[in-house]
């Protein structure tokens, strides 16, 4: 049995039937190994109940140690800038239901941190009642009004969960509705702005799955006709797709092989995806992909920019 820690050096891989430790960075033989029992990119106060509720201890990890001292818990401004709308939003709630004061999302003590703790046990609602299984048209709507909440708060970080968890979800519904560029830029602004905050590792399993999810969605926009227009406004500004899907999948193909192993099921399922786009694209001819490989350096910055066409 592996100890816990809301700042593992550790992680537990599932590849069906196997399960395989894998070290986030170098450990040394006298370290002790730690993996997280729990989702360690939320907020202090919850992550406190989760471990005490489910596995019946207190944390004292390195991570718990500082409280609400870390980018788990930051906000993105002073808590008197919640936007008027939230402020009124928050206190309608409230008044109707004075559950919506949940504990384990406490922020602070005076009106505005007991607004912001209203918003977020409704934020932390509406994923929970998302990632039911059931209605898709509701799961929809859910994330949105979820979603809603996190953005129209104005202080709420992108990374300050549930945002990210709500913006993960939602990639996978437009992913599921075949609204391909929508899902793209939210891939988009996980890759750039959200994922580096929230693991660390460059290779954390986190954070190469999102990446094999973008270029999926890349992929997909590849694949026929009626995404046409989406590719020529990418073109207008300077983001060559084929390009850019190209380097996303080398990307993934080199990381997977640290994040999850290169005899796993899913570094194979990569490098076959990897051959076949290859194969589709250079059409034999390596030079071909090299260029491609330039290409999507020197459009680095553009495809980064597309991260600001979604408003959310
Ligand atoms: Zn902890």
């Amino acid at each position: 049995m592996v100890n816990h820690s809301c700042e593992p050096n550790a992680v537990v891989v599932n590849d069906g039937p196997i399960v395989t430790l894998r070290s986030l960075k170098a450990i040394s033989s006298n370290e002790e190994i730690f993996i997280s029992y729990i989702d360690n990119t939320e907020p202090y106060s919850r992550r406190q109940k989760e471990l005490k509720d489910r596995y019946f201890f207190t944390c004292t990890c390195v991570k718990c140690s500082k409280g609400h001292d870390t980018t788990s818990d930051e906000w993105a401004g002073p808590f008197d800038k919640i936007s008027q709308e939230m402020k009124d939003f928050a206190d309608s709630q409230g008044q109707t239901n004075p559950a919506l004061l949940d504990p384990s999302n406490s922020v602070g003590d005076d009106d505005d941190a007991k607004r912001l703790q209203i918003l977020q046990t409704l934020a932390y609602e509406k994923l929970d009642t998302a990632r039911k299984p059931g209605n898709p048209s509701l799961t929809a709507s859910e994330l949105e009004e979820g979603f809603k909440i996190c953005h129209d708060t104005n202080i709420w970080p992108l990374h300050r969960q549930p945002y990210p968890a709500l913006r993960h979800e939602l990639m996978v519904s437009l992913l599921e509705k075949g609204d391909y560029l929508a899902a793209a830029l939210h891939g988009i602004k996980t890759y750039f702005l959200i994922d580096p905050i929230l693991y660390r590792q460059e290779n954390h399993p986190v954070r190469i799955i999102h990446k094999w999810t973008l270029s999926m969605s890349f992929l997909f926009l590849l694949s026929g006709p009626e995404y046409e227009d989406a590719l020529s406004k990418m073109d207008k500004q300077g983001v060559n797709a084929v390009a850019i899907t190209w380097a996303l999948l080398r990307e993934v193909n080199k990381g997977v092989n640290f994040s999850h192993g290169e005899s796993s099921s899913f570094a194979k399922k990569v490098w076959e995806k990897m051959a076949e786009v290859g194969n589709g694209l250079g059409g034999g001819d390596l030079r071909q992909l090299t260029r491609l490989e330039t290409e999507a350096a020197q459009q680095w910055q553009s495809f980064k920019e597309m991260a600001s066409w979604t408003e959310f």
